[in-house]
């Protein structure tokens, strides 16, 4: 028999800015063992352009891994590495900063809401200075299964009823699954003992673990205990809600801005590289 993960906190987004004035709602970004190998969510969503045109021009990262989801608009990417291209609706980009990447992540203008969401993950001691990486996951490549009425999986990262996700490279091997459930319907997704899982809400309401808990709704993240499974039940409004699931760990971290390092002296020679010119050690 399996036992459902507990909801053991709830982070509710808050509003942030970023880039060069981007408006976006945080929904965690710290160093915590109850997230670990997670570093950061943003949630980018907003029906005006003005709250996201200015984008992210040319910065740097070392260090880690971000994962973009992009549910409705488009975004345009440029790296050291020579890639350039734009990734929109259901599309998916994961890149691997290792030892640097100088990028530009620009949204452009889209009538109608714009939604995307990026996760940040953090890369073992051993390989922060790995070679840096990127890759486009078109939407038709990202499997959608039905593994009973009334649930709709995309598997960006991981396994759902036989179904692999294309996003296999991430160092910490993590799980992201799009869940949407009909109104009423339950869902349950084995998730090792040990691994950190979150599930974070992104429209509709409902329940995570012992259906006499708490529902969250659009914005909210439940942090899950230790257990064999997560378990979800929506409410009367269906719910829709990525699963996060991946191994922990636990090293230290030494964490400033688009930088995450073991240790402080690491942090200081990334950003003194960066003002030198010789942040970029590997280009396309
Ligand atoms: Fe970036």
């Amino acid at each position: 028999m399996s036992e459902a993960r507990a909801v053991t906190r709830i982070l509710t987004r808050r509003p942030t800015v970023e880039g060069a004035g981007v408006r976006l709602q945080r929904v965690f970004g710290q160093v915590d063992a109850a997230l670990d190998p997670f570093l950061l969510l943003d949630d980018f969503g907003s029906e005006d352009p003005a709250d996201y045109l200015a984008g992210f021009p040319w910065h740097p990262h070392r260090g880690m891994e971000t994962v973009t989801y992009v549910l409705a608009g488009s975004v345009e990417h440029g790296d050291s590495l020579g890639n350039r291209g734009t990734i929109s609706g259901g599309d998916v980009q994961w890149m691997t900063a290792g030892s640097g990447i100088v990028h530009q992540e620009m949204p452009q203008r889209y009538e109608g809401r714009a939604r995307a969401f990026q996760l940040w993950v953090n890369l073992p001691a051993a390989a922060k200075i790995m070679d840096p990486r990127y890759q486009e996951v078109v939407a038709a490549t990202i499997p959608e299964v039905t593994p009973t009425t009334g649930v709709k999986v995309r598997v960006i990262a991981g396994v759902v009823g036989g179904a692999v996700g294309p996003v296999t490279e991430v160092m910490a091997q993590p799980t992201f699954l799009d869940v949407t459930l009909a109104p009423g319907v339950a869902f349950e997704h084995a998730v090792p003992n040990g691994h950190t899982a979150l599930a974070y809400v992104i429209d509709g309401d409902g329940r995570f673990g012992a259906s006499s808990g708490r529902a969250l709704t659009d914005g909210q993240l439940a942090v899950l205990s230790d257990g064999d499974a997560v378990a979800a039940a929506a409410g009367p409004l269906g719910m829709r809600f990525l699963l996060f699931a991946g191994k922990p760990l636990r090293e230290p971290v030494a964490w400033y801005g688009p930088v995450v390092m073991t240790t402080e002296e690491e942090l200081e020679t990334a950003f003194r590289e960066y003002r030198a010119g010789t942040f970029v050690k590997k280009r396309g």
